[in-house]
């Protein structure tokens, strides 16, 4: 039997005997089985890792030799990379190349929490007090559960596994349902390097299943989402129930502003990368382009010139230059999301169509670029994550930037020009999480990730990034104890 949970330092398979086949979404060819956990298996996980946090074994593991785990973590991941970008390549349906830049970031992202693990170890604070000695430590949360997407599936899981590690946790993961096999890969990697059993577990199966108990139980001290925002929504208002600490990871509707000044030929190529890199399922997509009227024309006629001549196909095609999306279901979503706007008025440029004859056993959808959308629309309000760019256009500074704050998001945006001041003015202004000057998607470990507004709440990355799964604690020491006289003594006249 299919036996892909890791629970308790184990491999078992799931209480119900119940697994998933995972196919490959740019063929669909099989390219595994994964156990379907249900709550039963998701509170064993969750029982392990506490059992682990009480034994204390991780927790009480100085926090240089936990940065040194992740340190050969890292290392192990350089030494499997092969391995591990075809499995991501395979459930994802990404090209290669891509799932080995994946784990170049992924690697770094395990390096950089391993050197931050005993970086700070907490502070003196001055108490006003010769007699006193007051100090600010620092301790891991507890239990954390984490649930993340089918996108970046390893990625997303390393932002969260990394520094609740490096911070002392236990955790339980649940990737999504649809791309299993690298979150398996890590926990083989975590067990042969002699992670204590119980403080890193994994379920794997579906959201409402085996991901809900983590965002329920009273067990779990912490929940780390990435995913999209309705189920945001439901995944933090359980937790308010236990009142757990809670940190997401949403969408976004993410503006790149082009100024007339802009360098076009950069600009153009960027928009390509910012709304059509992974199939525009990223996040961070730059997929509203809000261009300056006066080159609107000349810029979105190029773009689309480009957008057509994208080469579409599977993992290991070395023409490919993207791939297809995750599955059926969210390949016609985005086609809903596309016809809808098309509906209320946009202008289809060029996409909208699932690519040539011979990718029709995948979930291709071709680059989509939809001209003279306006503010309301759906498809400049809601995520769409496919390839689609809309098309906007300002005359003042002012209309710019009161357009790309103008969403409930607030993940990350670009602002393209070669004036430093209006970039510094508009990336001042812009109520986004990340900012780009000049670029688009970029990102460092050591610079903290997430949202404003509706797309998340607390950092991943960066110092907050460790400081998520850290609770603060304050010891104030007497070092001269004596009778306060507060409340009278009977002993007392
Ligand atoms: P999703 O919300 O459907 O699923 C994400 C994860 O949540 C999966 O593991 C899924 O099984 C689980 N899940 C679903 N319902 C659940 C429930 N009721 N309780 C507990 N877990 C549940 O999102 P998706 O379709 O997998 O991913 C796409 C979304 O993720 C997009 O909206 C995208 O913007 C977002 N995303 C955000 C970031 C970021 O850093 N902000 C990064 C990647 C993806």
């Amino acid at each position: 039997m299919t036996a892909t949970l890791f629970i308790d330092g184990s491999w078992v398979s799931a209480a119900s005997g119940d697994s998933r086949l995972i196919r490959c979404p740019a063929d669909g060819r099989e390219v595994g089985e994964a156990s379907e956990a249900g709550a039963e298996d998701t509170h064993k996980a969750i029982a392990a890792a506490k059992r682990a946090f009480e034994r204390r074994v991780w927790a009480d593991t100085p926090a240089a030799e936990r940065g040194d785990f992740l340190l050969q973590v890292a290392e192990q991941l350089r030494e499997r990379k092969a391995e591990f970008a075809r499995a991501e390549a395979l459930d994802t349906g990404k090209r290669l190349v891509e799932a080995e830049l994946d784990m170049d970031d992924i690697i770094a992202c395990f390096t950089f929490f391993g050197k931050l693990a005993d970086s700070d170890p907490g502070r003196l604070v001055d108490a006003g007090d010769p007699t006193v000695i007051s100090r600010v430590v620092y301790e891991p949360v507890g239990v954390c559960g984490m649930i993340t997407p089918w996108n970046f599936p390893l990625l997303q899981a390393a932002w969260k596994l990394a520094p609740a590690l490096a911070a002392g946790n236990s955790l339980v993961l649940k990737p999504a349902e649809l791309t299993p096999h690298t979150s398996m890969l890590i926990m083989d990697v975590f067990d042969s390097l002699g992670l204590p059993d119980g403080v890193a577990n994994l379920v794997t199966g579906s959201g409402a299943e085996a991901g809900a108990p983590l965002a329920e139980h009273p067990d779990v001290d912490m929940v780390s989402f990435t995913g999209g925002l309705v189920t945001g929504r439901k995944i933090a208002s359980a937790a308010a129930q236990t009142v757990k600490k809670v940190a997401l990871e949403l969408g976004g509707k993410n503006p790149n502003i082009v100024f007339a000044d802009a360098d076009f030929d950069a600009a153009v190529d960027n928009a390509l990368n910012a709304g059509f890199v992974d199939s525009g399922q990223v996040c961070s997509a730059g997929v509203r382009l809000i261009v300056e009227e006066s080159i609107k024309e000349r810029f979105v006629d190029e773009l689309v010139r480009r957008a057509e001549a994208i080469t579409m196909g599977g993992p290991f095609d070395e023409a490919a230059e993207t791939g297809p999306l995750i599955s059926e279901e969210h390949r016609q979503k985005v086609y809903d999301y596309t016809q809808a706007g098309i509906e209320e008025g946009a202008v289809l440029r060029c996409g909208h169509h699932f690519g040539p004859e011979e990718l029709s056993s995948g979930f291709f959808y071709a680059p989509t670029v939809l001209d003279e959308v306006r503010r309301g629309m759906s498809v400049v309000r809601q995520e769409g994550f496919g390839p689609v760019i809309t098309v906007e256009t300002f005359t003042t500074e002012a209309e710019a930037i009161a357009t790309a704050n103008d969403t409930e998001y607030g993940l990350a945006g670009a602002v393209w020009t070669t004036d430093r001041a209006t970039a510094h003015r508009v990336s001042s202004r812009l109520r986004h999480g990340t900012v780009w000057i000049n670029d688009y998607h970029p990102y460092l470990p050591q610079a903290e990730w997430g949202g404003f507004k509706q797309s998340g709440v607390g950092r991943e990355l960066g110092r907050h990034g460790l400081d998520e799964y850290r609770e603060a604690k304050h010891i104030y020491e007497n070092t001269e104890p004596a009778v306060t006289g507060w409340f009278r003594s009977p002993d007392q006249s």
